[in-house]
């Protein structure tokens, strides 16, 4: 029997993969930038975009400033003043703080990808951010070259 013709397939495969970390406070912004870059450089793509996706709904990920850590414990405080605790709140885990706080950083982003590098700012970090730790979570990279 004849195969039959099948359309050409690209040898460009996207990467996937899942990055395990571990949060040690209730609310703990942690950069995880050495870890995606890593990937990066393990998927061997030199132009594309690096798709970060958080999969829970009490964290979220972020892009700031790496260079000074207090910027990010400025953040963690002040997402604190925005959201209290408050046991107004309906959900019955009592965790509608951290659920609020993941809503409002979001639990995605996408950094292009530029000469097998992250093209991230001089001063510019990727954080998990962590609103009802401490636990382990999961980050999922989907690293995607481009179209040629
Ligand atoms: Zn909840």
């Amino acid at each position: 029997m004849a195969a039959s013709p099948q359309p050409a397939r690209e040898a460009r495969p996207a990467r996937k993969l899942v990055l395990n970390v571990s949060t040690c406070r209730r609310t703990h912004l942690l950069d995880i930038t050495p870890l995606v870059m890593r990937a990066v450089a393990d998927s061997g793509v030199f132009d594309g975009i690096c798709h970060v996706f958080v999969p829970h709904t009490t964290a979220g990920v972020i892009i700031n400033e790496m260079a000074d850590p207090h910027v990010a414990r400025d953040i963690e405080s002040t997402l604190e003043r925005l959201v209290p605790k408050d046991p107004r709140y309906l959900h019955a885990e009592g965790n509608s703080d951290a659920h609020a706080k993941s809503a409002l950083v979001g639990v995605s982003l996408s950094v292009p990808i530029e000469d097998g590098v992250l093209a991230l700012g001089r001063w510019q970090g990727i954080f998990f951010c962590e609103f009802d730790g401490p636990r382990p979570r999961n980050v999922h990279l989907r690293i995607v070259p481009d179209a040629e």
